[in-house]
Parts: C-alpha cells; structure tokens; sequence
C-alpha cells in the first residue's frame, strides 16, 4: 500500500510516496533485535543488542547512500547531503532504546519514519536544497543509565557531556565504558555549545503513548507544545502506635493528612484543564502494619501543565493544601526533585505539520505531548515539531504496544511533506 504525497508536490516531480509495507517490514526487522515472548522488545540503552540494533540502523543508512556521524555521546546521525551544503540540515530521528517491557514502536518509529522519507525521495529521484538528516538519540528512555533523554539532552546542552559519561547502571558500568565497548563513542562533538552541527529544524514523530486520537477517530496528532513536569517528593510525619488502645482523638496519624492531600492533587490537575495533569505514583506507608497507626508516609506528585504560569498556579496550590493540612501533631514536608520546564513547539514548523496533514487528506488535531520526547531538548537550540499517530488503546511502554500499518504510514507521509517543504526541492 502507498499514500500519495501532497498535491502541491506532484509536479513537475513523480510524487514521492511512502511505503508503508517497507517501514513495517523494517520495525519488524529492527522489533525482532531483544523480542520478548509476549511481542514486545527489551532492548536496554547501551547493551549488546542495542548494539545490534544501531548497527542494523547504520547498515540501512549507508545502503540508502548516507554517511554516517557518531558523536561523543554515542548520538548517531545519517545524512542525505542537500545541493546547498552550506545550509543547515532539516533533522528528524528519536531512540531505538526501549525500556524492560517495552514495545516495538516507541522511539523506533520516528527513526524508521526518518529513513523511510529519504528512501521515498530516493525512489522519486529528488533532491533537496537543504542536507537531511536522520538522527538516534542515544538513551532516550533512562532506564538503564539517569538521566533519561540523555543524547539529546548533551546535543542541547541540559546537562554537560562529562555528567552523562559517568552516569553508571546498577551494576557499576558507566555510559563512557558501554560506549567503548559498542565502539560508538564517536569522535564528533555532542553539544551544539562544543561545535555539534545546530539543526535548521527538527521533525519528530512518535507514537501517541496515550488515547487522545484513537478516542477521536483522528490519524495525525499536530502537536503543539510539550507538558512541562514538577516531580516532589512528600513526607508526612507523625506517631507510630497502638491501632487498639489509642483513642481517634488522640492519634498522630500521617496517613490521614497524607490522603487529603492526595486527593487533593487531583483537585489542582482538576481545576487546570485541559492540560493540568496530577499523579501521584508511588506511596510508601511505615510501618505498613495493619495493627499500628502509620507514623510516616512518603508518595510522589507529579504535576504537568502546558505553560508555566498555570505550572506555577499548580505548586502554589500544593504548597498551600501542605500548610493547611500540617497542624502539630503531624508535619508535612515538600520537596521537588524534578523540573521539566513547558516546551512549546515552532508556530511555522506546528503549521508545516498541519499542513502536510491537510495536503494529504489527513485528518488532524492538535495535541499536547503529555510526556517527554527527544523533540523537547533539541527544540532548545532548533525550530522544532512533532507529528503524533495513535497507538492501540494508548498503550505503551509496555509489550502490547500496538499501532496499525495504515496510521504509520500516514504520520511519514506527513513527515515527508514538512521535511520537503522546510528543506526545499532542488530544481
Ligand atoms: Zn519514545
């Protein structure tokens, strides 16, 4: 099966078209690296079988003609030169790490999708003005080293290259040693401040990771901007004792402020729509025992929101639900641990997307990207955009992640149309 390319790019050119049984045939080829039982792929940053799956990315690239760039974070790029070498690249790219229980999709897609778009304009003998690029961020999932979205964290300069280097799994080995041994410790500077090329513009599709567009009946996802995240961590303190011979009126019971104020993260994502998000995730209870009133309870809150002003509304209601839970007899202490600030994406960039869509015969929504995606970093120092396609159920980071051949075809079909049109066909 193939989709047409936009009408404005027929002629005087053959259309260029995506083929969507060859960008299946390859997630499947590349989902078959770290399979598990259950149909999903663990594939940890940095092993040996991430190793195969960047060489098997590296292997198809050169096929495709690319020369290929590693850098000093192990962030590869494949590029497709453009008739003007003086221009800046038009990127695209995410990660073919996964986590433990990962899916085939997540991250590989956009990777594949990037590939996919040079192999149509290959087939359809274009040339761009503009050089492309297809990019594999190197540990974008951070669950085998921390920091997660560590590639292109360094390409944007969010943390130093030295940090990401020495950040060790739980058995000891740093991200400097795995990147030896795989021998993708390149030679090329990581960080756009160090020399790293700066992008002209950056594309990024992804799956969905939730059920906003299958819930809509909607293909394309135009996204629009990143929630930005404050993680905390809670500490509610109080007595431990006897659950029989002490009185209601006479407890110190953390738990009860505790889950008032759980409720009350709720309340706040609640009164910040459509974009305010509040979880709490993890809940530790001591001493968990039925007969004995908890004298300490520890949980997480992460709050997101698109724009840092209704972020900022967020904590101030969290701090003042704390003080007016904390009385003597317990005491509530709040910590954040994590800040993500709101990305949000380029106007004209968003528009080239929606109108890819639109050429296309797509239909489109704009969303927000409640999760963290290479696009958010590299948007720090390029004009950046993502494109969404659903997944099945929204399920993902887990082995049933699902998506139909159809959507993902129709997202690099998008893909196409914005990296054409930013990058310019050459006459
Ligand atoms: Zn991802």
């Amino acid at each position: 099966m193939t989709l047409a390319a936009p009408d404005s790019l027929r002629e005087p050119l053959r259309a260029p078209r995506i083929d969507a049984d060859r960008l299946w045939a390859r997630l499947m080829a590349l989902a078959r690296i770290g399979a598990t039982d259950k149909g999903g792929v663990c594939r940890l940053a940095l092993t040996g079988l991430d190793g195969q799956a960047r060489e098997l990315f590296i292997r198809w690239a050169r096929e495709l003609g690319c020369t290929v760039r590693i850098d000093a974070i192990g962030n590869i790029f494949a590029r497709r030169p453009g008739t003007d070498e003086s221009l800046p690249a038009v990127g695209t790219g995410s990660h073919i790490d996964t986590q433990p229980t990962g899916g085939r999709f997540d991250g590989n897609y956009g990777v594949l999708a990037g590939l996919e778009v040079l192999q149509a304009l290959d087939d359809a003998g274009i040339r761009t003005r503009a050089p492309l690029e297809v990019a594999v961020w190197t540990n974008e999932e951070g669950s085998r080293f921390v920091p997660v979205m560590m590639g292109s964290g360094v390409h944007a300069g969010a943390f130093p290259l030295e940090h990401a280097l020495a950040a060790a799994d739980a058995g000891g080995v740093t991200v400097r040693q795995a990147l030896r041994e795989l021998g993708h410790d390149g030679a090329a500077p990581a960080a756009v401040a160090d020399g790293a090329p700066r992008f002209g513009a950056y594309f990024e599709a992804h799956i969905e990771q939730g059920p906003v567009l299958e819930d809509a009946g909607v293909t394309i996802g135009v996204v629009t901007a990143a929630l930005g995240q404050r993680w905390y961590d809670v500490t509610v303190r109080g007595m431990e004792a006897h659950a029989g011979p002490t009185p209601m009126g006479l407890r110190r019971d953390a738990l009860l402020p505790a889950a008032a104020l759980m409720q009350k993260v709720r309340e706040i994502a609640l009164a910040e729509q459509p974009h305010g998000r509040g979880t709490v995730g993890c809940v530790d209870v001591f001493p968990s025992s039925r007969n004995v009133i908890p004298g300490r309870v520890r949980f997480t809150v992460d709050l997101r929101h698109a724009d840092e002003a209704g972020l900022a509304r967020m904590d101030a209601a969290l701090r003042e639900a704390v003080r007016a839970l904390s009385c003597p007899e317990v005491s509530i202490e709040v910590e954040q641990v994590v800040c993500f600030p709101p990305q949000a994406f380029d106007e004209r960039l968003v528009g080239l997307v929606r109108q890819g869509a639109e050429d296309a015969g797509l239909t489109r929504m704009d969303v927000v990207s409640g999760a963290g995606h290479d696009a958010v970093y590299v948007a720090r120092t390029a004009p950046t955009a993502m494109i969404f396609v659903p997944c099945k159920d929204g399920i993902s980071h887990n082995e049933l992640e699902d998506a139909r051949p159809a959507d993902l075809a129709a997202g690099a079909t998008v893909l196409l149309h914005a990296m054409l049109a930013q990058a310019g066909v050459a006459d």
